[in-house]
């Protein structure tokens, strides 16, 4: 039901639709969880329990066990024996059946994961469910495609896995991410300690659950909730044979060093700053979509985010005034709520982050313009903010803020447009919005990033490769690319 009255604080005419709630009791949340090593869940043991907070409503939605050493331990050897008793040597044929038995569940109970991702997380129900959700259950069934046909993935005639890998997720994407990492290792024949983000542990735990429900082999996958010690444990351990992180670039490095030196294999995919280049022949509607997609879809904590918005210069002021008009039409509010376009902040640390660099922006110069809505009194949020008048000296323009913000830039020629897109220490992803076919080749070509979307942005896709280059981190997720990290590079 809609109804036409003014708008929500921002003045003018517009929509208000009905509260339009998904039940929480779709969730099925239970008050506490365990962490799941050698197909059980176990109970806190010494390194105790934490709590996950909704990040839009600060209530406590369960209490997680923590892994401590002994865990990282008992985890590693859990893994082990299952990766040379059982998943090893089984065939890929019979690997590929607990794969999609995996990705069938996950669409089975696609509703309930939706529902919790969007407490835990603070991401809108729209993008859980229409995103994490199915892009996850997508990338189970892509790689149990593949268990069994290895030798044809060229990577030689008999590639094999590589052991245990120990795996660290952040907080953005907690599923899809947990499943970017798992599906390709285990349907290389490895088996997988994961360490799921301290402020977003709980569908990584169902999806535990739901490893069990496939009854998935014990110590093929074990999930290990805690801080970043757990992740530094797993990725420190001797039993792991292959380290796989998404994270900051900062943690990134400190993966690297620890991981120097040893025999492990690494695969590192970190931090962005995305240019977002619109030509003055771009279809301006469409670009402004583009444009609101690539850096306010999960509210900008996205590592392949377009945050830098280049500009051709005679298209500036009518694209901006366009985009503020579409920006005063998003709906920041309850995540739950199916109408809603901008959650929460996942939380308070990464809130503080945002408003500091926001202020940042302000001092060196910067024109801020937020969208004038009304805040929810309780939670983390931050309103959809566009800073115009950026130089690319400023850190809005070099640093990753993880959040709603866009900083714009302006350029002339397609030339000074690539000088100003390469013109960061990262090298993700970047977006061209131009007519002429010609002229998106030209920049693809130029554009050093992993990713270059032509009028569209933050498109994913099992079957395609991710990956980044310098700060943003080295290897390839997704895609017959995707396999090769996790398996052994001597039998090529
Ligand atoms: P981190 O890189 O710290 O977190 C990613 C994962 O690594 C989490 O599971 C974290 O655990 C874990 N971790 C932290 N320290 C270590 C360590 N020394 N060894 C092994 N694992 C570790 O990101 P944050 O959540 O702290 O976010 C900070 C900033 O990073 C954000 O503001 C954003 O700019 C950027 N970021 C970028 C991401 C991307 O995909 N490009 C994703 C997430 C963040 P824990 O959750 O307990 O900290």
């Amino acid at each position: 039901m809609m109804a036409s009255t003014s708008g929500p604080g921002g003045g003018g005419s517009s929509w208000v639709y009905a509260p339009a709630p998904e039940s929480r009791q779709t969730g099925r949340l239970r008050e506490s969880y365990g962490m799941f090593i050698d197909g059980e869940f176990r109970g806190p043991g010494a390194a105790g329990a934490m709590k996950s907070v909704n990040p839009a409503t600060e209530e406590v939605l369960a209490e997680v066990a923590v892994a401590g050493p002994a865990e990282v331990d008992a985890a590693v050897a859990a893994a082990r024996r299952a990766y040379q008793e059982v998943w090893g040597p089984m065939p890929g044929r019979e690997r590929a059946k607990y794969l999609y038995r995996v990705a069938r569940i996950l669409q089975e109970r696609s509703r309930e994961l939706a529902v919790v991702e969007t407490l835990d997380n603070g991401k809108p129900i729209r993008e859980s469910r229409d995103v994490d959700v199915p892009l996850a259950a997508a990338h189970w069934f892509y790689y149990a495609g593949w268990a069994d046909k290895l030798a044809y993935a060229g990577y030689g005639r008999d590639p094999r896995p590589l052991g245990v890998a120990g795996q660290v997720i952040p907080w953005n994407f907690p599923l899809l991410m947990a499943a970017w990492k798992l599906a390709p290792a285990l349907a290389a024949g490895n088996t997988c300690v994961l360490k799921p983000a301290e402020t977003t542990p709980l569908t990584a735990l169902v999806l535990a659950e739901i490893c069990q429900q496939a009854e998935l082999p014990p110590g093929v996958v074990n999930v290990l909730p805690g801080a970043g010690d757990v992740g530094a444990a797993v990725v420190a351990h001797p039993g792991v044979d292959k380290v796989a992180f998404t994270g900051s670039t900062e943690v990134g490095r400190q993966i690297a060093a620890m991981v120097a030196g040893t025999r492990k294999r690494l695969t590192l995919e970190l931090g962005g700053k995305a240019a977002n280049v619109v030509f003055d022949d771009a279809p301006i509607d469409q670009a402004v979509e583009g444009i609101v997609n690539g850096i306010f879809f999960n509210q900008g904590h996205v590592c392949c985010a377009g945050s830098r918005l280049l500009v051709q210069e005679s298209v500036h002021d009518e694209l901006l005034d366009r985009l503020r008009r579409r920006l005063a039409t998003l709906r920041l509010g309850d995540p739950l709520d199916k109408n809603t376009d901008i959650g929460a902040i996942n939380s308070a640390a990464q809130l503080d982050r945002i408003r500091e660099l926001t202020r940042v922006g302000e001092a060196e110069g910067a024109t801020r313009w937020s969208v004038p809505c009304e805040l929810p009194d309780r939670g983390f949020w931050f309103p959809p903010t566009v800073f115009t008048g950026v130089s690319q000296a400023h850190r809005i323009a070099r640093e990753e803020i993880f959040g709603p913000v866009l900083s714009v830039l302006t350029f002339r020629t397609p030339v000074e447009a690539v000088e100003k897109a390469n013109n960061t220490p990262y090298g993700l992803s970047a977006g061209v919005w131009t007519e002429k076919g010609s002229r998106m080749l030209w920049m693809a070509q130029r554009l050093r990033a992993g990713v270059v979307w032509a009028n569209t942005f933050n498109r994913f896709d099992p079957t395609s490769p991710f990956g980044g280059y310098r700060e943003s981190g080295f290897g390839r997720e997704g895609g017959r690319h995707g396999l090769e990290p996790y398996l052994a590079a001597e039998q090529r």
